[in-house]
């Protein structure tokens, strides 16, 4: 057997209630690893073109990666994967934290949940042992709740828990699903999908803690050599030291706009960095299995109406959307809307931006205090972004029509309101500007599941420095290690010396004997991948665009004032380079023979 792999799927039918376990052919282990590259690998022979993403046919992938859960520093994270109800690409998102390496010691690398329950139901897995239970009393619950119960129910003391709340059994599209209270596979509407399927949680209990490797000792030297190779960069030590919003400054203070939906640059630089979280809120460092590098924190609020919180303290994300967008400078104010969206099981990042969007809106008389049920909907009005919150994770009002994400809302509104919906393929943007870094805007608009972050954001301007990252990340992303470890802080390649790593992991943990340049030529095929299923569910080259705003609106102020970004050449020349025809965006028939994925489409090229 090979390492690094539990060597089985769960395949879960929710309509019949049958399950059953199978393998995976070494072929396809080798050519799409694990996570979204074996997960989108399924889903694009599984699933039949133009499926409602919110019916029984689509499927809801959890896929572990070879890496996941063994000693390898920052190697914690599953893909979760469906054909997304919110972009209609491929849907993925991937969470650290311990519920991916709980369910590999359980002996799964993955779940595959077809159909749909009759009744609200939960997976309980321990080891081997695998039952389908009533979930009718979690249903209603937050994600907090729901992983408590669940705990004092049938939990011994290492049960873990992927959840949605009440945002996913409303069928909220950017509905999350949450995993030790406070990791999140938050993009792209997974929760929604889940909470289609009447599935509440998936619980798992190992009794055993441990992952064959095929080469243990290799494997211990590497991590002790990469723990060392973290500790000395720089920019993990921000990370550590001050969490994700750590980069908060550095990265405002490069004239990042996003204040007032993406209008502003110099929006409370000083209020919002993680500095101030560190120094004014947290109470301890967190982190995911076996992480050296411990970026999330913990917060307490001691004054003011939210007084009494602690926990999870907001990353730089949740910053940049709940506060910049929508002008809040109160970090305890932030806190408290982003411990909402967990407990509610709502992707942050979306939500603010889809505030933020009506915000502006409601300012340019688009819509009115009428539409919103009574809510103020001005800039920087707190209690509104609480309300709206609450009113979108239920469908309450108007915020069913936010529920439905910025680009259906904003087509229902009409008027000029599409122009203001900051998204990429139905996805919200994170918060990384292209105007002053053109290289984010070409990632944004090429990248397969919409707005994204996780799936290679960099801000060269340079085409072929965003294909290697976005293959890089494609790497990063089905093997289980965590992308600020391995890549997100170390682009080039010959700087990348986290990344370079990957193969000797591999080789370690697996036994494959892999070349960088096989991992490489892994990541492209698996973006490919991507892009061919979008392309079978009839997304095309029409989809690879950016707001107007970044094309056509100036920043008019901080220092990247006067910048758009010039999309078209970027474009142009990264088709070229990927190998796509510039006519259609598909993948030619050379570079599908050449990363052995011709037999997918035989006729399209
Ligand atoms: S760097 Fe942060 S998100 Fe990544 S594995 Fe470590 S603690 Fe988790």
């Amino acid at each position: 057997m090979l390492g690094g792999y539990a060597g089985k799927i769960l395949r879960v039918d929710l309509s019949s209630g049958r399950m059953r376990r199978e393998t995976i052919s070494e072929e396809w282990l080798r050519k799409f690893l694990g996570g979204e590259g074996l997960a989108t690998r399924i889903l694009y022979s599984e699933l039949e073109a133009g499926v409602n993403p919110l019916s029984p046919k689509n499927k809801l992938i959890f896929m572990t990666g070879p890496l996941t859960g063994t000693i390898t520093p920052a190697a914690p994270r599953y893909s979760v994967a469906a054909r997304s109800p919110l972009t209609l690409c491929i849907g993925t998102s991937n969470a650290g934290g311990f519920f991916g390496p709980e369910l590999k010691f359980a002996g799964w690398d993955g779940i595959i949940v077809e159909g749909r329950a009759e009744k609200p139901v939960y997976l309980l897995i321990r080891d081997g042992e695998v039952e389908l239970k009533d979930a009718s009393h979690l249903w209603g619950k937050d994600t907090y709740e729901t992983e408590e119960i669940l705990r004092r129910e049938v939990g011994g003391k290492n049960l873990r828990c992927a959840c949605i709340g009440p945002a996913g059994e409303n069928l909220v599209l950017i509905a999350s699903i949450l995993n030790d209270k406070c990791r999140l596979a938050g993009r792209t509407g997974m929760g929604a999908v889940m909470g289609s399927k009447r599935l509440k949680a998936i619980a798992v209990e190992a009794s055993r803690r441990r992952i064959e490797v095929a080469d243990e000792e290799e494997l211990k030297r590497l991590s002790g050599e990469i723990v060392e190779k973290l500790q000395a960069n720089p920019l993990v030590k921000l990370l550590s030291d001050h969490g994700t919003d750590g980069f908060f400054k550095l990265l405002m203070e490069e004239g990042y706009g996003l204040a007032k939906n993406w209008t502003q640059a110099g929006f409370a630089v000083e209020k919002l960095d993680g500095e101030n979280i560190t120094r004014n809120l947290m109470v301890r460092r967190t982190s995911c299995f076996m992480c050296p590098i411990a970026c999330h924190r913990d917060v307490r609020i001691d004054s003011g109406p939210y007084a009494g919180y602690e926990g999870p303290g907001p990353e730089y994300e949740t910053v940049g959307a709940i506060g910049c967008l929508c002008l809040i400078d109160d970090l305890k104010a932030i806190t408290k809307a982003s411990d909402l969206c967990n407990r509610y099981g709502i992707d942050t990042i979306s939500t603010g931006s889809i505030i933020a969007f009506a915000m502006e809106c409601y300012e340019k008389g688009l819509i009115t205090k009428e539409d919103t049920g009574g809510v103020e909907l001005t800039w920087g009005n707190v209690d509104a972004v609480l309300e709206m919150i609450r009113m979108i994770a239920f469908r309450e009002g108007f915020g069913n029509l936010l529920a439905e994400g910025s680009r259906r809302a904003a087509e229902k509104i009409g008027g000029e309101a599409p122009q203001l919906a900051m998204q990429v393929k139905g996805l919200e943007l994170a918060m990384h500007d292209p105007r002053v870094k053109p290289g984010y805007g070409l990632s944004f608009a090429t990248n397969t599941t919409g707005g994204r972050h996780t799936e290679g954001v960099e801000g060269s301007e340079n085409p072929s420095t965003i294909i290697l990252d976005q293959n890089m990340h494609a790497v990063v992303n089905s093997t289980g290690l965590c992308r600020f470890a391995y890549v997100a802080l170390s682009h080039e390649i010959s700087d990348a010396v986290l990344f370079s790593y990957v193969p000797k992991l591999l080789s370690a943990a697996v036994g494959w004997d892999i070349t960088l340049e096989e991992v490489l030529k892994t990541g492209e095929r698996i973006f490919n991948l991507k892009r061919l299923f979008n392309l079978k569910h009839g997304i095309g080259k029409e989809e690879d665009r950016l707001p107007r705003r970044f094309l056509e609106e100036p920043l008019q102020t901080g220092p990247a004032k006067g910048r758009i970004c010039n999309l078209k050449p970027l474009l142009e020349k990264y088709y070229e380079l990927r190998g796509w025809n510039a006519e259609t965006g598909y993948p030619t028939r050379e570079k599908l023979e050449e990363l052995e994925l011709s037999d997918l489409l035989e006729d399209e090229s």
